[in-house]
C-alpha cells in the first residue's frame, strides 16, 4: 500500500488530484485529500464575497466524487515530517500517515510586522472574507473603508465594494507610486483613471505606521475610518514556513525540477508555498498541479518521471467591477469589457473542470 496525501484542494492540490484519477491507478494507491472546507473554494473570486456581490455558493465547487479518493475535512495543525504524519487541531482526530505528500495549502496574510492588524478585514480564506462581507454589508450610509494594499486583490477589492455599495467612502493607502506595480503602464493607468472616475481616493507612496479599531494611521496622518482591509502582502501558509527544508527569500519551499524536497523526496509543494521565478497565482499552481500530477503518476507506478517542460504562463485577469477589467492577454495588456468578459470565463472553465 503506498498513501499518498494531498493537504490543501484548492488551485494546485485539485489539478494533482484530477490528474491523477483521470488516468488508471495501480491498486495499491490510497489517496487522501485534507481540506478544512468540505469543497474547492475559488479563492480569486474572494473579493466579491468581501463586497458581497455574489453568494457563497458561486465561488465554490463540490470535489470530484471518487471511490479511490478518501476525503478528510478538518484543520490541520501541523505537518510532522520526521514521523511522517498530518496533526490535526482537533485532538479527538487520529493524525494522518503518509507515504507521499503534497503541500498545497496556499498562502496568507504578510503584515510585515504593523501594529493593530488584528483591527483589519481579509479576503485570505473563505472565513474572514466572508466575514470582511458582513463589515462591509452592515456599514451604515457613507461608511468609511480603507484598503491597504494596490496590488491585484486590492484594486478587485476596492472596485468591487464601490459597485456594490456607491455610498460608501472608499480610499486605497498604496506604498508604490502606481497602483499595480507587476502590470504595465497602459493598465495603471487604466486602472488610476477608474478610481477617480468612481470616487475611490488612491494614496501613493503610503506606509502604513499601525491600525487601530477606527482608523489608519500612514506618514504621519491618522484618517478615521469604519473598515479596514488588508491586501498589503501574503506569505506561505504557516504550515509550511515551520517546516525544517531550505526556503527562499519569500519564506516559500524551494523544490526541484520535479517539485519534491531537495531533503526529503517524498514530499512536493505546490502553489503558493512552492519557491517559484514566477509570482504566485491560481493559475501558476494549477500548471503545476498538472505537472506533479504526471511526475507522480510515474514515481507511484516505480518508473522515473520525465522532466517537466517550461510553464506557459497565459498572463492576468483582474476586474473592475462586473462589466469592466484589464489583463494581460497574448502578452498585450487590454483594457475594458473583453478582458472582464474573458475573466469570467475562466471562471467559468475552472469551475467546470
Ligand atoms: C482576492 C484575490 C484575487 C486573486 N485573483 C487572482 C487572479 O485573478 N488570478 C490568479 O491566477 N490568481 C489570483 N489570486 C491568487 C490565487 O488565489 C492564489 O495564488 C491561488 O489560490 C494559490 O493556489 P494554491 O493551490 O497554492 O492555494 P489555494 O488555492 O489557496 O488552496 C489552499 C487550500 O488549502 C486549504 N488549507 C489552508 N490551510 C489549511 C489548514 N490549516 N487546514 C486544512 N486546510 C487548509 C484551504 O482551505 C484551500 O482549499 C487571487 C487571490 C486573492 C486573495
Amino acid at each position: 500500500m503506498k498513501r499518498l496525501v494531498i493537504i490543501g484542494g484548492g488551485y494546485g492540490g485539485i489539478k494533482i488530484l484530477t490528474g491523477l484519477l483521470d488516468q488508471s491507478l495501480p491498486e495499491d494507491i490510497h489517496i487522501t485529500l485534507i481540506d478544512r472546507n468540505p469543497f474547492r473554494s475559488l479563492k480569486t473570486e474572494f473579493y466579491t464575497i468581501a463586497a458581497g456581490t455574489v453568494a457563497d455558493q458561486d465561488v465554490r465547487v463540490d470535489f470530484p466524487e471518487d471511490q479511490r479518493v478518501n476525503y478528510v475535512f478538518n484543520e490541520i495543525s501541523q505537518i510532522d515530517t520526521e514521523k511522517e504524519q498530518i496533526i490535526f487541531d482537533d485532538p479527538e482526530m487520529e493524525p494522518i500517515p503518509y507515504d507521499y505528500l503534497v503541500i498545497g495549502v496556499g498562502c496568507e496574510d504578510n503584515y510585515h510586522g504593523v501594529p493593530g492588524t488584528e483591527f483589519t478585514e481579509s479576503v485570505q480564506t473563505f472565513t474572514k472574507a466572508r466575514h470582511t462581507g458582513v463589515a462591509i454589508g452592515n456599514l451604515k450610509a457613507y461608511g468609511k473603508v480603507s484598503i491597504i494594499g494596490a496590488g491585484l486583490s486590492g484594486i478587485e477589492v476596492a472596485s468591487e465594494i464601490r459597485e456594490s455599495r456607491p455610498d460608501l467612502n472608499i480610499r486605497i493607502l498604496d506604498r508604490g507610486a502606481t497602483v499595480l506595480k507587476a502590470f504595465d503602464s497602459k493598465i495603471q493607468n487604466y486602472v488610476e483613471e477608474w478610481f477617480i472616475k468612481n470616487d475611490v481616493d488612491v494614496i501613493h507612496n503610503s506606509a502604513v505606521e499601525y491600525v487601530e479599531k477606527d482608523g489608519v494611521c500612514n506618514n504621519g496622518v491618522c484618517y478615521l475610518n469604519d473598515v479596514t482591509i488588508w491586501t498589503a502582502g501574503v506569505q506561505p501558509n504557516r504550515l509550511a514556513r515551520e517546516l525544517p527544508f531550505e526556503k527562499d527569500n519569500q519564506e516559500k519551499i524551494v523544490v526541484n525540477e520535479f517539485y519534491q524536497v531537495p531533503e526529503k523526496r517524498n514530499i512536493y509543494v505546490v502553489g503558493d508555498c512552492a519557491s517559484s521565478e514566477y509570482s504566485p497565482s491560481g493559475q501558476l499552481a494549477g500548471l503545476q498541479g498538472e505537472q506533479i500530477a504526471d511526475v507522480l503518476l510515474a514515481v507511484l507506478k516505480d518508473k522515473a518521471p520525465k522532466m517537466p517542460k517550461p510553464l506557459k504562463l497565459k498572463g492576468t485577469l483582474g476586474s473592475l467591477g462586473k462589466s469592466d477589467g484589464f489583463g494581460n492577454m497574448i502578452r498585450t495588456p487590454m483594457t475594458g469589457l473583453l478582458p472582464r468578459l474573458a475573466k469570467t470565463g475562466v471562471l467559468w472553465l475552472s469551475k467546470r473542470h
